[in-house]
């Protein structure tokens, strides 16, 4: 494990500030960037400005930590400041090196570059127990903090509720000696798990539950990934999280809104180790410690999607989806695979803000990021998921005529690429028709329509095997109508993509849709697993694309006309590729099928 490496603008008070030029904000403010700009006008941090993202190592990181994640490294950059990457290993019987690794690849796969320009680097909570240990001696030599022998049933029985009082424990009054001794032999391991915690002594009176004489350390016996067998007492979460903010010089410490009403606990923790200290380190007990700010933002929900890492887990255990980076699970991993790209997540986070207010994000805005970034880069192709077979009755027997394709309409220095054509196409099952009702335009008998970037067509009839299945459709084309466009300007009503039979790469397509059929499947009456979509996933064993698309690497993203925005997915084998569908086009089939038309 990696050990800690300090901040390089130093995290010892008065922290001098190593200031980088700031990129200019191109996003709109936030009530966290107006906090920021006033702290810079006060100087209330000398311009420093220095975020973390905290996760705990026990699961892939989902959308939500995404949107912390972009939300507290974008600040980093935009203020010339820094971000850190702290593992809160505080818990060691449920973190795995397994989810360090994943975190790591994920939030640099966001950008938020933890070992970059604005990058403060690599943390461990788990690095600062001995600091914290030390903390809690002195709180208790204040006087501030006592051991408790009581069991933990009898402690939250005796925390009271909102409306009526605690009451104190019996050990409350422990003189400080005694409590020297006995945190001491908790840390020596002599005592079973639970037998005794350490607790601050504040107010079991408090209307502020968190402040009813909260727990700071618990006995237990567990090998940590990191310290190993060498503690059997691990800090709790408020105890342990301030310092860890403190230690490493943060400035704005961001979390979600249910840690409202914990940071006077925050607070306190700090103002109770630095009671007696002074900022030159004369005193009794020495040099204040750094006093970061707490900031509370409404986290990302989003609707069809369950976040928490307990249900996502069962989601993969239970084999409900295929892994941890599933394309259909939202975690960071599971997006990148769908094809998602850290631009259109980070266009996402930052379109949704930094608000005070809980609110259900509908996943058609995600949606739309993704489909705004990949209109403008992705290359355009063709494929055939359904193919029906097209034979060009008056093409010359053995022909193949490349034609020009343009690469992509946003973008003309993406050029054009050569496609064959043939006298033997595939086109989708959908684009034709037999008997049409009326408002079909696509092909249909006697009908023209245009085959993209080739020519007219006009279908001449259709053959069928004895069940009168349609086994191929018969057409003839117009040579006079190069590259899909009429001398005479007449006017053809539907443009379809098509690819050569015999030059066809065939490839599996997986489609995909929402996981779950109920908007807030972990808010609702029944177990959220009664609303997975058991038609989430779609698999197309053999799509017909064209000839390029049969050797492409992992990542790679395409607009298939017509179908939507594809990404290869690791699957893929030599000659065997597999596309992901991303998110489809905003028109699609429904309308009629004039989607892309030339
Ligand atoms: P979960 O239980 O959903 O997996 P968590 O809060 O237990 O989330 P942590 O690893 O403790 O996960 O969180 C790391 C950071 O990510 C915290 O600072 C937390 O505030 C932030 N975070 C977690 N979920 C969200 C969310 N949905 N929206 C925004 N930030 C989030
Ligand atoms: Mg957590």
């Amino acid at each position: 494990m990696s050990a800690i490496r300090p901040a390089s603008d130093g995290v010892d008070s008065p922290f001098p500030a190593a200031r980088l030029p700031p990129t200019p904000p191109a996003v709109p403010t936030n009530f966290i960037r107006q906090i920021i700009d006033e702290d810079n006008r006060s100087q209330k941090w000398a311009g420093r400005v220095h975020t973390r993202f905290p996760p705990e190592p026990n699961g892939y990181l989902h959308i939500g930590h995404a949107k912390s994640i972009c939300l507290n490294f974008g600040l980093a950059r935009d203020y010339g400041g820094r971000f850190n990457l702290r593992f809160d290993d505080t818990n060691p019987t449920k973190e795995e090196v397994e989810y360090v690794e994943a975190i790591k690849r994920d939030v640099k796969w966001l950008g938020a570059d933890f070992e970059g320009p604005h990058g403060g680097g690599v943390f461990w909570a788990s690095d600062y127990f001995e600091r914290m240990y030390e903390w809690a001696v002195e709180l208790i030599r204040k006087g501030m903090a006592y051991v408790c022998d009581l069991p933990a049933e009898e402690m939250s029985r005796q925390r009271g509720a909102p409306t009526r009082p605690g009451v104190e424990s019996p050990f409350r009054g422990r003189p400080v000696e005694e409590n020297l001794g006995l945190f001491r032999r908790m840390r020596e391991g002599e005592f079973p798990d639970g037998a005794r915690t350490l607790r601050a002594k504040i107010d079991m009176a408090s209307p502020n539950l968190n402040l009813r004489d909260p727990v700071m350390y618990r006995i237990l016996h567990a090998t940590h990934h990191n310290t190993g067998d060498q503690w059997s007492i691990y800090p709790m979460y408020d105890w342990a999280h301030g310092l860890e903010d403190s230690i490493e010089g943060i400035t704005h410490s961001i979390c979600t809104l249910e840690f409202e009403n914990h940071r006077p606990l925050y607070d306190w923790f700090i103002n109770a180790i630095n009671q007696g200290r002074t900022a030159d380190g004369s005193g009794p007990w020495g040099q204040r410690i750094h006093h970061p700010q707490q900031i509370e933002f409404a986290r990302l929900v989003l609707n069809y999607t369950v976040m928490g890492k307990r249900k996502m887990l069962e989601l993969v255990r239970e084999g409900h989806v295929r892994g941890w980076d599933d394309p259909r699970m939202a975690t960071v991993a599971g997006f990148r695979r769908r094809g998602y790209t850290p631009e259109a997540i980070r266009a996402f986070a930052e379109e949704t803000g930094a608000t005070k207010f809980n609110a259900v994000v509908d996943l058609g805005r995600l949606e739309n990021a993704l489909r705004d970034d990949l209109n403008r880069r992705a290359p355009r192709r063709m494929g055939v998921l359904r193919p029906l077979k097209v034979v060009i009755e008056n093409w010359p027997a053995g022909r193949v005529e490349m034609v020009e394709c343009v690469n992509n309409p946003e973008d003309p220095a993406a050029g054009t690429r050569r496609v064959p054509f043939s006298g033997a196409l595939y086109i989708e099952r959908d684009d034709f028709m037999e008997d049409p009702p009326k408002k079909f335009f696509r092909l249909s008998p006697g009908r023209e329509v245009r085959l993209r970037y080739a020519y007219l067509v006009t279908c001449t009839g259709v053959e069928k095997d004895a069940q009168g299945n349609i086994l191929a459709v018969r057409c003839a084309y117009d040579p006079a109508t190069t590259g899909g466009n009429a001398p005479d300007g007449r006017k053809v009503k539907a443009t379809l993509h098509w690819v050569s039979a015999e030059h066809a790469a065939r490839a599996e397509v997986r489609l995909f849709d929402r996981l779950f059929t109920h908007e807030t499947p972990d808010r609702a009456d029944a177990d959220f697993r009664t609303f997975l979509n058991p038609d989430s996933l779609e698999v197309v064993r053999e799509a017909m694309l064209e000839p390029s698309l049969a050797e492409a690497s992992p990542e790679e993203r395409y607009q298939f006309e017509r179908l939507g925005y594809f990404c290869v997915d690791p699957d893929s084998k030599a000659g065997a590729p597999v596309y992901n569908r991303s998110v489809t086009l905003k028109d699609t089939w429904a309308k009629g099928g004039e989607g892309g038309g030339a």
